[in-house]
């Protein structure tokens, strides 16, 4: 304390020494004055002065904080403002993706309904048994519900659920697909036809008329890669299935006799062996000749060694020929249906009597008309169900 009041002391002594009493003499027109400055006057106006400063020196920081002050709190209010437009974006956003996937899942929808009516018509899907209602139920949770976030936002919820019923629906699909197609693929074996040469010709465009276009609207892609894989799987069947009813198994006349068998045999008119590579079916001139499988009437007219011929495109790379024929019933790009009546029996041509050559050709080569004539019971019978099936598609895609 007493070293402070010291400390206090010294400097009082050092500020006084500063002023001193000073006398200023001033001669004006000879007369002398003299001015006595003394030192109290000359501590109030350094006093004064000094105050002064301070003064100057409050104003000048207390505009130069408030100027600080203001640009903060401007930069608070720009901040502010930004974050709350951010959100509005974000919100906005959100909204946009909502509409977004509900758009998407609204096309899925739109898809898979019209592969369900296009392929299966009233046949419900297999396995759909209860699900028949496409309504969100509480009570019956029916997919993969435990697959949703529950953190997701209500309206993404909803949009999530539909997704995943969607979803098992096109699962639901693609299984009942593969299983006709697998059906499909063992009839076309069974008929001595390669199925994966079938559809891979099919895919790049080389199955002939009747291939289905794959991709006709390329909308499977864009909506994923399990609407791509059904869409294919829809592919495979369809070309197996067509390539069903296209085989020529319907007799291609109403006689029970084959005097001929396919393969080597003795030419009847040189008596050489010879490469025989049809069926003969002997019965009277006139005898109608009919389409064995549905098809276009790719060709009518004459051909050396055959006489009479008549050509039936059936798609997938098969036709069948009839020759020796006394007379045609049809015309070139006509649209017949299998068993309609095409031809007339004859013996035009190479033909020692009246009969029918009939040729089953596959991507050009001929192959023996047994293994279409001869099939099974039960490929005839998936046959059938395809015939149906190809005949509704057709009907389907004509109607839309
Ligand atoms: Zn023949």
């Amino acid at each position: 304390m007493s070293s402070k009041s010291t400390g206090l002391r010294q400097w009082r002594q050092r500020f006084s020494a500063l002023f001193q009493d000073h006398e200023i003499f001033v001669r004006t027109r000879g007369h002398v004055r003299f001015l006595r400055v003394s030192a109290l006057w000359q501590k109030r106006v350094a006093l004064i002065g000094g105050l002064v400063l301070v003064a100057w020196a409050g104003i000048t920081a207390a505009v130069f904080i408030n100027q600080l002050l203001t640009a903060n709190e401007r930069a608070e209010v720009a901040a502010q403002q930004a974050a709350a437009a951010a959100s509005e974006a974000r919100i906005a956003q959100y909204r946009d993706r909502v509409g977004e996937i509900a758009a998407d899942l609204d096309e899925r929808q739109a898809q898979l309904e019209d592969w369900q009516r296009s392929y299966f018509g009233a046949d419900a899907v297999p396995g759909e048994a209860g699900e028949a209602a496409p309504q969100a139920d509480a009570a019956q949770p029916a997919v993969e519900t435990s697959a949703i976030d529950p953190r997701l936002p209500p309206e993404a919820q909803i949009l999530a659920r539909i997704a995943a019923r969607q979803e098992a629906l096109s699962a639901r699909l693609l299984a009942a697909v593969n299983e006709r197609a697998a059906k499909a693929e063992t009839a076309v074996a069974a008929l001595g036809l390669d199925p994966k040469t079938l559809v891979r010709n099919a895919a790049s465009g080389r199955g002939g008329p009747f291939i289905p276009v794959r991709d006709r609207d390329a909308r499977g892609k864009a909506l994923g890669p399990a609407f791509a894989a059904l869409e294919g799987a829809l592919f495979r069947m369809e070309v197996l299935e067509r390539t069903l009813v296209a085989a020529p198994s319907g007799n291609p006349a109403n006689v029970l006799m084959m005097s001929s068998g396919f393969g080597h045999r003795r030419d009847p008119f040189t008596g050489a062996s010879a490469m025989h590579a049809g069926l003969d079916f002997r019965g009277p001139v006139g005898t109608p000749i009919l389409a064995a499988a549905p098809g276009r009437v790719s060709f009518v007219g004459r051909k050396a060694g055959y006489g009479n011929v008549i050509e039936v495109d059936h798609g997938q790379g098969m036709m069948t020929r009839y020759a020796h024929l006394s007379g045609f019933t049809t015309k070139v790009g006509t649209q017949v249906t299998a068993g309609q009546q095409i031809a007339k029996m004859g013996s035009t041509g190479r033909s020692t009597g009246s009969h029918l050559h009939f040729e089953v050709r596959l991507n050009g080569v001929a192959v023996n008309p047994r293994r279409f004539l001869e099939a099974k019971a039960d490929v005839l019978e998936v046959k059938n169900d395809a015939r149906q099936r190809v005949g509704a598609l057709a009907a389907h895609r004509g109607a839309r």
